[in-house]
């Protein structure tokens, strides 16, 4: 059997994985087995900020995993300390919490707004339609897209899902009972969908008016991507708790939850926990990871994220009957098609770049952080030329 059928035989059916066997990576680009070379612009769906093969991250495992791999969560460990105390200074929040993925954020955030809501007589969670918040059952309690939810209900009590940008019936979803908002300010999985200047500010009345907490999901627009350390950062508005993973841990599980002054003393001893969240390891290379962003990468997102907006906007001009909107902030941008994207992502893969489709008809870009002109423009070369057999100019 080959690898696809041992694969098919031994796994779950839950990936649609690609046709690749990829070997390594360095930098932005991924070599299979063959030694063909691949510009990665999806960056493991924004995990590796720092590309692949980093040597600051690998110096950072070395060293960490020749002191302690695992210690509990009853030791301090000097590595999550590090890391912690950059995120603080960096992000303003108080106090943070370490998990090691993005859906137990989630879980961790919407425990804290139960728990700060039950002295308060607040229990609801309030989300929004097309939102991506992970795969477990608080999560999958505040989306809507039947793809993810089908079959799994019943779901918890007391959450609900209002329309994404609806900023006129935004009152009706929220009430002296709701606890906490939970929002993708720029939704990832849904399509690189930025959240409306207006909805933004009527959520900001409403927050004043009825008092709940605002919950920030920046697990894919977080930490630099933007060319803002946090997505929300765009808008005028500023959130009680905000959740992370994805680049955080330099590629090993790692996820966070920060608070700010409204939550801040809301977990005793006890009350919450993990046996992995926070890894030492995965904190070394977090550490790694936060240096570069803060210290010229999250500049270079912002930079690059212009210049990549531009060349899409371009195709967008060039092949109007196959191009419908172009949306993002820094390196998290998307390409609406009048059309499913499976084919054109199969074709520019071909050619040697890895984009990625979400929500059927959107291409998305995540590229590292890293990335130069150089690369952009070798993307968007292979791009073009795909989209021109696709679609002749106008
Ligand atoms: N929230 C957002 C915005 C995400 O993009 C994701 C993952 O894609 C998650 C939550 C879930 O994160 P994880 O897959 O690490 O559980």
């Amino acid at each position: 059997m080959d690898v696809f059928e041992r694969e098919n035989a031994y796994f779950f059916h839950t990936y649609k994985r690609l046709p690749l066997e990829i070997d390594r990576g360095e930098g932005v680009y991924l070599y299979d087995r063959a030694g063909k070379r691949y510009l990665d612009m999806f960056g493991g769906l924004a995990v590796n900020a720092l590309g692949y093969a980093h040597s600051g991250v690998i110096e950072a495992i070395h060293r960490q995993s020749a002191l302690y791999t695992h210690l509990s969560n009853y030791f301090l460990q000097k590595p999550q300390l590090e890391l912690a105390e950059l995120l603080i200074k960096t992000s303003g929040f108080e106090k943070i919490f370490f998990t090691n993925s993005g859906t137990e954020s989630i879980e961790g955030a919407m425990k804290i707004a139960r728990k700060w809501g039950d002295k308060r007589q607040k229990t609801d969670i309030v989300a929004f339609s097309n939102s991506f918040h992970g795969r477990t059952f608080g999560a999958l309690s505040i989306m809507d897209r039947p793809i993810y939810r089908d079959g799994y209900g019943p779901f918890l009590p007391n959450c609900c899902v209002g329309r994404f940008n609806d900023a006129e019936n935004l009152e009706r979803g929220l009430s002296r009972k709701t606890a906490a908002v939970v929002l993708e300010f720029i939704q990832g999985e849904g399509g690189i969908r930025p959240v409306s200047a207006e909805f933004v500010g009527e959520l900001k009345r409403l927050k004043d008016r009825l008092g709940f907490l605002l919950i920030a999901d920046e697990i894919q627009s977080g930490i630099g991507r933007t060319g803002k350390f946090f997505g929300y950062q765009h808008f005028d508005i500023n959130p009680d708790i905000v959740v992370i993973a994805k680049p955080i841990g330099g590629g090993l599980p790692l996820g966070a939850i920060l608070g700010g002054r409204a939550v801040a003393d809301i977990l005793e001893p006890g009350v919450h926990g993990t046996t992995f969240g926070g890894n030492p390891v995965a904190c070394a290379a977090g550490t790694v990871v936060m240096k570069e962003i803060t210290g010229g990468l999250m500049k270079n997102a912002e930079t690059m994220g212009v210049l990549l907006q531009s060349r899409l906007r371009e195709f967008q001009k060039k092949f109007p009957g196959l191009v419908k909107e172009v949306r993002g902030f820094g390196l998290m941008q998307g390409m609406e098609l009048n059309r499913e994207g499976d084919t054109l992502v199969s074709a520019i893969r071909d050619r040697g770049v890895l984009v990625n489709c979400t929500n059927q008809t959107v291409l998305r870009l995540l590229p590292p952080l890293i990335v130069t002109k150089e690369h952009i423009d070798e993307a968007a070369g292979i791009m073009g030329g795909v989209l021109a057999e696709t679609a002749p100019p106008a």
